[in-house]
């Protein structure tokens, strides 16, 4: 049986966890870490960098490295490199690709379904585009489940007491607020709210900000236009911001960091918690909104909730705590690593659709309101926000002119009553209405929305029963056929990285091979040595060349005559310390 993963794919970090003896397990990267930065590089040299590898060199190589896509996910913005454009699902793949490799070396066995998991206040486009990403890495996409319902199935909160939680969901760069309703077996999401842009990055940039701005004052120099420069400033404003939630004051030092007319210039800071809250109280201040708007929407005050659950790793700030306690009256929970929950309720979720885990039944909710646009640019609400999923609306509507034949649909999504100030998901046209005056024919549209939130539209004149329909994948996001040419170049990098892994290996093993040999060659009678120097030759000068079959060719020998000679005794599984080879 194949296994099946949980992923919550982040804006900045993206986290993997799998059932082990009916419990979420988070899997390590090959790299060791628990969670991967969401970064993805092209290397000058035509090699594609993901995760911690990519963000390390995200200084040198800024053009070319791609991070918080998923803020694009459902648009149409395109990533290019070397001529060739991709898509943010393109980019978002390689990030699951990656994490689908390491998880299957991890558990050792192949691995296929994932449920991934979406920002609450994703909208439709967004969702779709998620579910093509982990289609193009490869996978078979059981669920594509809210974040905040995730890490309250971490929580464990379907074996308590009925209860209302809220989750606070301050990542790198989302903002999501849920209020869910968990019953016996049932847990609800009763509202969200959140913004789309406010995150932990923002954090950072304000600390850039501040940084510049002493920069400028001390050296004459606006440092802004000089990416390299930047580049250095924001990551060293991520690792300040971490420490103040650790310490009450940090060193910032940045040598080296601009040329001026008289020598290089350093930067060198103190930043104080004081002064970083200050820097950022406006952020923290932006939460409150949207938990207003939550409780409100869910028709509950803040005194009415029995938990409040801490999750993205923004939440370990200090000042974002004491935030929610005001907001709420309450201590928030955060026993889970806020970075994990997610990913681990993800993985719980595979669980229960699986059939491995009993009990919870998840409903999620619709973030945004859906309806079409009518006469005047009027939006005429089908479903409104917070509609538990799946669900199905229909309305009647009927034609503006007289012997109109044809009424295009304009779909949207969005709160405004202004149609054209929501945003349109698609539109089709339906043929066939039979001619009458204005007012006559009956245009039953329904919308309904799978548990994925994915919305399918279907228009019906109730005279002529013609029918037209569409399934929604909003305007940034890929037809099947792109679908299918990204899951091809998708498969091919992954055995080209095979390829590479293996070359690599067959270098290592001959490196040590080489260096057995020239240990190994003083203690030789000559004719030996001779015969082994002659192969070392070759193998040197087949590892300059980079032929794999030369270099496997050539170590084979050398193994063969250190066998022959009996000074050798061959290394421990996978060992290629130079150590493990002496005899
Ligand atoms: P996302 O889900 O949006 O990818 P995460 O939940 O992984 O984000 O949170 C990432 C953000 O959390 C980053 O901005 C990171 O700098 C911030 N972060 C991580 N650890 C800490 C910490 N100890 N203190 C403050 N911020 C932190
Ligand atoms: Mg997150």
């Amino acid at each position: 049986m194949s296994r099946m993963i949980g992923i919550d794919l982040g804006t900045t970090n993206s986290c993997v966890a799998f059932m082990e003896n009916g419990h979420a397990v988070v899997i390590p990267n090959a790299e060791g870490s628990r969670t991967t930065p969401s970064v993805v590089a092209f290397t000058k040299s035509g090699e594609r960098l993901v995760g911690t590898a990519a963000k390390r060199q995200a200084v040198t190589n800024a053009s070319r490295t791609f991070s918080s896509v998923k803020r694009d996910m459902g648009s149409d913005a395109r990533f290019s490199v070397d001529g060739k454009q991709y898509t943010p699902q393109e980019i978002s793949a390689m990030i699951l690709q990656k994490l689908k490799a390491d998880a299957e070396s991890y558990i050792g066995e192949p691995v296929t379904d994932a449920v991934i998991t979406v920002p609450a206040y994703f909208s439709d486009a967004q969702r779709q585009a998620t579910k093509d990403a982990g289609l193009i890495a490869g996978l078979n996409v059981l669920r594509i489940i809210n974040e905040p319902t995730s890490a309250a199935l971490a929580y464990g909160f379907d074996k308590g007491q009925p209860c209302k939680v809220m989750v606070y969901d301050l990542g790198g760069g989302t903002f999501d607020v849920s209020i869910l309703d968990i019953n016996s077996d049932t847990i609800e999401v009763l509202a969200t709210a959140g913004n789309n842009h406010l995150g932990g990055d923002d954090f950072d940039q304000c600390i850039v900000g501040w940084l510049l701005e002493r920069f400028r004052e001390e050296h004459k120099l606006d440092l802004s236009k000089d990416p390299m420069a930047m580049q250095r400033l924001s990551e060293a404003a991520e690792k300040a911001k971490i420490e103040l939630s650790a310490s009450s004051e940090t060193m910032i030092n940045l040598p080296f960091l601009a040329q001026g007319p008289s020598g290089p210039m350093h930067l060198e800071a103190t930043l104080t918690r004081v002064r970083f809250n200050e820097l950022t109280a406006h952020l923290v201040t932006a939460t409150k909104g949207p938990v207003q708007q939550a409780l409100q929407d869910a028709g509950i005050s803040a005194s009415a909730l029995n938990r409040v659950l801490l999750v993205g790793g923004s939440t370990r700030i200090p000042a974002v705590q004491d935030e929610v306690r005001k907001l709420t009256g309450k201590e928030p929970s955060r026993d889970i690593n806020p970075d994990e929950c997610v990913a681990m309720g993800a993985c719980l979720q595979g669980g229960v659709l699986s059939g491995a885990i009993n009990s919870i039944v998840l409903i999620d909710v619709t973030p945004l309101s859906l309806g079409i646009e009518t006469l005047g640019d009027v939006f005429a609400k089908i479903i409104d926000r917070n509609t538990p999923l799946p669900c199905q609306h229909s309305q009647v509507f009927t034609t503006a002119a007289n012997f109109q034949t044809s009424v295009e649909i304009n779909v949207l999504q969005g709160e405004r009553e202004i149609a054209s100030a929501n945003k349109s998901l698609g539109k089709f046209r339906l043929n066939g209405i039979r001619r009458a005056l204005r007012g006559i024919p009956q245009i039953e549209v329904t919308f309904s929305i799978d548990t994925n939130g994915i919305v399918h539209v279907t228009a019906k004149d109730l005279g002529t029963n013609s029918t037209q329909d569409i399934t929604i994948s909003g305007s940034g996001n890929m037809s099947r056929e792109e679908i299918d040419r990204a899951i091809r170049d998708a498969q091919r990098y992954a055995a080209e990285d095979r390829q590479r892994k293996q070359t690599q290996q067959t270098r290592d093993a001959a490196e040590s091979m080489l260096n057995q040999a020239r240990k190994t060659r003083k203690k030789l009678k000559d004719e030996d040595r001779s015969r082994l120097d002659a192969s070392i030759a070759e193998l040197e000068d087949a590892l300059k060349d980079g032929n794999e079959q030369r270099i496997r060719t050539a170590s084979e020998d050398i193994d063969r005559i250190l066998r022959s000679v009996g000074t050798y005794t061959s290394a421990p599984e996978g060992g290629n310390d130079d150590g493990a080879y002496d005899a």
